[in-house]
């Protein structure tokens, strides 16, 4: 049976205050519908307390990422020692998300720039992979990925929204690509293009919830259970069986983020 077999959201928000009436229900659901686990991520300062508290509350389960997003150009930056030791804490998994953003913030971004070569450093000196944001922005966030070699901590490009030529720079600069809802979307052909033509040894699946909901929910709130519905969308773009698309997004993620989680996939 399709439930039999795992899958992961590598890329949620639930800390989010649009999860705060109902988180736990929300994470009953993805544990019905047999997810083994799922990274969420903190955009800030003020939700790193939050971020904490629900790994300790899921240890083993959900797990954990920090950086200060790009479009927030009045933060607090921390150090590079400040950011590696917390993504060594318990659960914490990855460095992000962090990239850049030139469809909200305009030049100069020099600070943006600065930030995400702060974060990258930090990544490497923890030995935890990226998780990259980039809007309007991606040949430009690959150049700062290559030159800062972020291929040996391990890059995805997170919600992609790029070419098919840009895809596959980021394939040959050793990095993966996530999608997220938004490939479900009508007038998406050309992304669902893009992800069909990247190998699947390379793809994960993600929501980005409470935002971004796939087609049929697209509107609502999303919730991880719903990054399902992205595998079955790369699916039906490769022209291959969900299951198979299921099965290496998740020893993608399990391998890419080192989740130690066991996995339990039935033959069905
Ligand atoms: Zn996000």
């Amino acid at each position: 049976m399709n439930a039999a077999i795992p899958f992961i959201d590598t890329h949620c928000h639930l800390t989010d205050k649009a999860f705060d009436a109902d988180r736990a229900e929300v994470i009953d659901r993805m544990r019905a519908a047999g997810m083994p686990a799922a990274v969420t991520i903190a955009c800030s300062d003020d939700e790193l307390p939050k971020l904490r508290e629900l790994l300790r509350a899921y240890p083993g389960y959900l797990f954990g990422a920090w950086a200060v997003h790009p479009e927030y150009p009045d933060h607090r930056e921390a150090d590079e020692d400040e950011i590696a030791r917390c993504a060594s804490e318990p659960g914490m998994v990855a460095v992000g998300e962090t990239g850049l953003d030139f469809y909200w913030c305009k030049e100069p971004l020099d600070w943006q720039r600065e930030r995400f070569r702060r974060h990258i450093r930090a990544a490497k000196m923890a030995e935890k992979p990226l998780i990259i944001h980039a809007r309007d922005a991606e040949a430009e966030a690959l150049e700062i990925l290559k030159a800062e070699k972020a291929a040996e901590a391990g890059f995805v490009m997170h919600c992609f929204c790029g070419t098919a030529a840009t895809a596959r720079d980021v394939v040959d600069a050793g990095g993966f690509v996530s999608f997220t809802g938004n490939l479900t979307f009508k007038r998406n052909d050309a992304l669902r293009a893009v992800a069909a033509a990247i190998p699947l040894e390379r793809l994960m699946i993600e929501t980005d919830a409470p935002y971004m909901a796939p087609v049929p929910w697209r509107g609502k709130r999303s919730e991880p259970i719903h990054s399902r519905r992205v595998a079955e969308t790369i699916a039906e773009a490769k022209g291959l069986e969900v299951e198979a698309v299921l099965r290496q997004t998740t020893e993608n993620a399990v391998q890419f983020f080192r989740l130690p989680i066991g996995l339990a996939v039935s033959n069905d």
